[in-house]
């Protein structure tokens, strides 16, 4: 979830909060789905919260009554960054993703479609072909997306933004040769790309860049030369080791396995703790992660929320594959 819309939701949840009477109440008291008999205007808090919805809650409040459809359908602002969030995502199509775009009328500026697995080449091609000027594209393990189909998107709208910002994760096949045409389309220098990145892995689908105006996150990996995301090393030691400085363990997850805790590099030779999840955790972070009672594993950061807090804390807790020993 990007800052604006943390900040969104966050606005949202006060305003909801702040009145008695509020806009959880008045949005359960209206019928989803069915027509009211009286078309009036909408209230006024609703139109007002409309900024604050994403875009499924938005999708649902257009089927509320027809005067909300309209004035959703009206307000072209709701419409020009779309970001397409769980569950949605895996159920737009080719269709539906025409559908709700053309309401920006070429407009659009941001298209966020993460694990959109259905929208293929020619869907996305026709939403870039009638909004041009998108200059956030972030299709991440879009599975049905081909490297030449994101090449021929990213020529158009290279033709249309002086800055193009992608994210590109998880595209099967991408090769140097297509890296190369898009860093051409983007006016980048490959050999400058490289040295000004410096991502940290925060964990599994998390990631931080350093700069967060990188206006593409997939690059040559320099240990496997495939083209996917490549991490820096958070440890200091390895800071320190390597005289070329993060050199050393810079490489994609398949070449520098890190750690689930703090991103750091992990030996697979060395002794490292075991975690209930499989997940992997570095023998530091593995230290201070609490444990299950019968097994002494933890889980790993990403899957804490899994602890069963269902005795007193100072019992600790029992995981769930002992938990399934146990009852069988
Ligand atoms: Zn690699
Ligand atoms: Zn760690
Ligand atoms: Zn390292
Ligand atoms: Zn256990
Ligand atoms: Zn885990």
């Amino acid at each position: 979830m990007d800052i604006s819309q943390s900040e969104r939701k966050k606005s949202y949840e006060s305003m909801s909060s702040s009145s008695p009477q509020s806009i959880h109440d008045m949005m359960s008291s209206l019928k989803i789905g069915e027509e009211l008999v009286e078309p009036a205007q909408p209230h006024e808090a609703l139109v007002l919260i409309l900024s604050y919805l994403n875009l499924f809650e938005l999708l649902r409040m257009n089927q509320v009554c027809k005067s909300l459809r309209d004035a959703i359908d009206s307000d072209i602002l709701l419409w020009l960054d779309i970001v397409v969030e769980p569950p949605l995502n895996l159920r737009i199509n080719d269709d539906n993703l025409l559908k709700f775009t053309s309401k920006a009328q070429g407009r659009l500026r941001s298209l966020v479609l993460p694990s959109c697995v259905r929208i293929t080449d020619d869907g996305l091609l026709r939403v870039i072909q009638n909004n041009p000027h998108i200059n956030k594209l972030y299709i991440p393990s879009c599975s049905q997306l081909t490297p030449d189909g994101v090449v021929r998107a990213v020529k158009i709208l290279a033709k249309h933004n002086n800055k193009l910002f992608l994210r590109l994760e998880n595209i099967y096949n991408i090769t140097k040769e297509h890296l190369q045409i898009i860093y051409s389309c983007l006016k980048l220098n490959p050999e400058e790309q490289n040295r000004q990145k410096s991502k940290l892995y925060l964990g599994y689908g998390h990631f931080q860049v350093q700069n967060d105006l990188d206006p593409i996150d997939i690059e040559v990996c320099p240990k496997c030369k495939d083209v996917r995301l490549v991490f820096e090393c958070p440890r200091e030691s390895c800071r320190s080791k390597n005289k070329r400085p993060l050199a050393a363990c810079k490489g994609c997850l398949l070449c520098i396995p890190r750690c689930e805790g703090c991103g750091g590099c992990v030996d697979l030779d060395d002794e490292i703790g075991e975690t209930v999840c499989l997940d992997l955790v570095c023998l530091e972070c593995w230290l201070q992660l609490r444990k299950c009672n019968l097994c002494n594993k933890p889980y790993c950061n990403r899957h804490v929320d899994k602890i069963e807090w269902s005795r007193p804390d100072s019992y600790g807790f029992v995981c769930e594959v002992c938990s399934t020993e146990t009852e069988s």
